[in-house]
């Protein structure tokens, strides 16, 4: 998951980043409400962590803007945003869920519940209700980041976990190379030109050749086949 922290206290950004890394995700910081639009039209976001007492601004602003789905260049108008406000912001907070935002903190707040809330997120956006995917003998937990096959453990990194939940959440869409590295690198990673396909190798090694496919010039997909939400 690409993650976007819009939020100008340096402290809570470098921590939010740090943190939310360490599960996988590929975050990206900027300190304002300019910088945030510009990060929005320039890179496909899959959720947004947005404070509201933002140095050249109010984070509402960025919000109103995103949803209203006027502008050009177009961000994704659907694009999940959770909102971290003070205690006592009880009115921006409700302004903030009024204009759109689906979720709310209150600082200072817990890392593990803000990334369970953001699997939340991420979930209702992949139009999901449960927790787990299955496709076929694959059993995933997002939160747990494990994956089985046929009820046994199959050790992953964390990138080729993030490439399997990418392609499993669209199947059976392809995604392309660049598609993928937007999903899984934040501006600051240097990347190998083939670093996908290593990965997928190493996957395809773990989990079978036939679990991701191939689109000669094009990307990678898991092919349908009991593509379901398990309990
Ligand atoms: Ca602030």
């Amino acid at each position: 998951m690409r993650v976007l922290v819009v939020e100008d206290d340096e402290g809570i950004a470098q921590g939010l980043q740090v943190n939310l890394q360490r599960l996988g995700w590929a975050v990206d910081v900027v300190p304002g409400v300019a910088g945030g639009w510009a990060a929005l039209c320039a890179e496909p976001f899959d959720l947004v962590l947005l404070d509201l007492g933002l140095a050249d601004g109010d984070g509402t602003q960025l919000l109103g803007r995103l949803r209203a789905g006027t502008a050009k260049p177009l961000p994704d108008r659907q694009t999940p945003v959770l909102i971290m406000t003070a205690r006592d912001q009880v009115a921006s907070r409700i302004a903030g869920l009024d204009l759109g935002a689906d979720d709310y903190v209150t600082k200072p707040f817990d890392i593990d519940e803000l990334a369970a809330r953001m699997r939340a997120l991420r979930r209702r956006a992949m139009g999901r209700a449960q927790s787990l995917l299955s496709h076929g003998d694959l059993l995933i937990d997002p939160a747990a980041r494990t994956v089985a096959r046929a009820g046994l453990l199959v050790e992953l990194s964390a990138r080729e976990f993030a490439i399997l939940l990418a392609l499993l959440e669209v199947c059976p869409r392809v995604l392309s190379r660049p598609q993928i590295e937007a999903h899984l690198y934040n501006w600051d990673q240097a990347l190998e030109s083939n670093a996908i396909e290593v990965h997928v190798h190493h996957l395809r090694k773990k989990l079978g050749e036939d679990v991701i496919r191939t689109l000669r010039g094009v990307g990678y997909f898991v092919p349908a086949q009991s593509m379901e939400s398990a309990t």
